[in-house]
């Protein structure tokens, strides 16, 4: 875990007493809270590695009371943090350690306002859970594929400031691609309506653009009209053992002449991430008899009649070993048995808490580099510290690695976990340039925060760290939004 240079457990109050009555009035006594017990789980990162403190936590009830709040927060010049369900992974929804600010949380604002099943849309508040979304979508037979494994606690405003991405871009695209309208209460506290649920509007600039991946820094988004789709009535999933990734590419390309768009995933995974997750996440099991290199978890769904799709990815993984693409493949016979292959992937981020210190890279590449990228980098990372584990795993049909090196085991190298823990900024620099170099972007789906803010202005061009500058001051010259993240 990077070490994050603020230190916890301090509680300063540095927000104006008047400024803070200004914000209980507006918001009534549900609006918010000031006890410290209920203030620090929203102060603390999910992987616990950025922890701040902001005197009150703000709880909207709707789009008037954010913009009221936001309005006094601009009139004083008051820092605002927006948070959804806090789990971000690059220390953006977490306030600085200075009391300075105050986070403004959307869990109050959780409705469902409309949903239009033959324009294929819903609006939704920015607090509704993601989940929840997706059971909505199902109980009107559409499907919202947005997918991740914190969906049971992101929150579809903190998904489309992130521009979350998932296991169903392949297929669907990421939050961007999502979205056809947006509600965002502005820097001043001015509320834009562009709730539009339109497929076609030309009327000039694309201004929700701005606000999805901005990660706060623009606005703050308080509704959002998503798009749905068709509910797909079958769904083929596998689990592939293959000898190397550009085994899974050559595949991946066989499965999408093969069954077109209708291949919804494709996640690679290399065997020590599976390992670690058959030994630190209860009642998990190898799928196979045999120890396979790597893995390749693919998902194909479609509209046809039920198992229609099952003879094509019969065919297609039986072809795939005749090339040598496939060494060996579970097909899941039903839904339940596809979750629980599902269920290894998702394991992955927890399983490797366990095994010590690890460097995260959240990167992608041209898909076709994808082989020569993770060659690269293990060589790299090997001949600098011996013993390191290289664990990659991701989402390989968008091109997209979490390449996150684990620490030696003791005795086996010359670095133990702290020393590891001390080289983080010197992994991710040997991992970064490589990227570059390699034409690809150091933040594939987790944005930029706290965590990346230099690292990005460091590959990024001056003429592209300028226009993000001139954007961020022209919206909010004050600088209130999340300060410090992303520019
Ligand atoms: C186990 C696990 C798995 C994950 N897997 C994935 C994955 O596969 N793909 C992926 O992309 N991400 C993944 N993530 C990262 C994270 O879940 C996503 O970034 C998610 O979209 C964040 O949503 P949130 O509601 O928790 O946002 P938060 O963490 O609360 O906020 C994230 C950022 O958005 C800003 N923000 C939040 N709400 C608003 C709002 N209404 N208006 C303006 N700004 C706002 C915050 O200030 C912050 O900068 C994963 C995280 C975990 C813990």
């Amino acid at each position: 875990m990077q070490a994050n240079n603020e230190i916890r457990g301090e509680r300063p109050n540095a927000v104006d007493k008047t400024v803070l009555e200004r914000i209980k009035a507006a918001v009534g006594p549900k609006g918010f809270t000031m006890e410290p017990s209920e203030i620090e789980p929203h102060c603390q990162s999910w992987r616990d590695n950025w922890h701040g403190w902001v005197p009150m936590v703000v709880k909207p009830a709707n789009v008037e009371e954010v913009a009221a709040v936001v309005a006094i927060c601009a009139d004083s010049g008051t820092p605002i943090v927006p948070q959804g369900g806090n789990t971000g992974l690059t220390g953006g929804s977490q306030p600085h350690a200075d009391g300075t600010e105050i986070i403004i949380s959307t869990s109050r604002m959780n409705k469902v306002r409309e949903i239009d099943v033959l324009n294929n849309t819903m609006a939704v508040e920015a607090g509704c859970i993601l989940a929840d979304l997706q059971a909505a979508a199902s109980d009107a037979d559409r499907l919202f594929p947005l997918s991740l494994a914190a969906e049971g606690s992101c929150q579809i405003g903190g998904n489309l400031s992130t521009n979350a991405g998932g296991t169903q871009v392949l297929r669907y695209g990421n939050a961007r691609n999502l979205v056809l309208g947006l509600e965002v209460v502005l820097p001043d506290g001015r509320i834009w309506d562009g709730l539009r649920g339109l497929r076609k509007d030309n009327t000039g600039y694309d201004l929700k653009q701005l606000f999805i991946g901005a990660e706060g820094t623009l606005g703050m988004i308080t509704a959002a009209v998503l798009k749905l789709f068709p509910k797909p009535a079958e769904i083929q999933t596998a689990l592939v053992a293959v000898p190397d990734p550009k085994a899974a590419l050559a595949l991946l390309s066989r499965a999408t002449e093969c069954v077109g768009e209708q291949v919804t995933a494709f996640e690679l995974i290399q065997r020590r991430p599976i390992d670690f997750v058959l030994q630190h996440v209860p009642g998990m099991s190898d799928p196979f008899a045999e120890v396979h290199p790597w893995y390749v978890l693919m998902e194909v769904s479609g509209q046809g009649v039920p198992d229609s799709l099952r003879e094509p990815v019969e065919a297609l993984l039986g072809d795939g070993l005749a090339a040598g693409e496939v060494l060996d493949a579970v097909l899941a016979a039903n839904r339940a048995q596809g979750e629980a292959l599902w269920k290894i992937r998702e394991s992955i981020p927890e399983a490797q808490n366990h095994e010590g210190q690890s460097v995260k890279h959240d990167v992608s590449v041209p898909i076709s580099r994808i082989a020569e990228f993770l060659e690269r980098a293990d060589r790299l990372l090997e001949a600098a510290y011996p013993g390191v584990r290289c664990v990659a795993f991701g989402h390989v049909g968008d091109g997209n690695m979490h390449y996150n090196p684990v620490q030696p085991l003791a005795g086996d190298g010359e670095k133990d976990g702290v020393d590891f823990a001390a080289e983080y900024g010197a992994i991710n620099r040997i991992v970064h340039d490589l990227i570059t170099e390699l034409n690809g972007s150091i933040s594939a789906e987790h944005g930029l925060g706290r965590l990346r803010r230099d690292e990005a202005k460091r590959y990024k061009s001056d003429v592209e760290v300028d226009l993000m500058r001139t954007v961020k001051e022209a919206l909010d010259p004050s600088n209130i939004m999340n300060p410090g993240k992303v520019v």
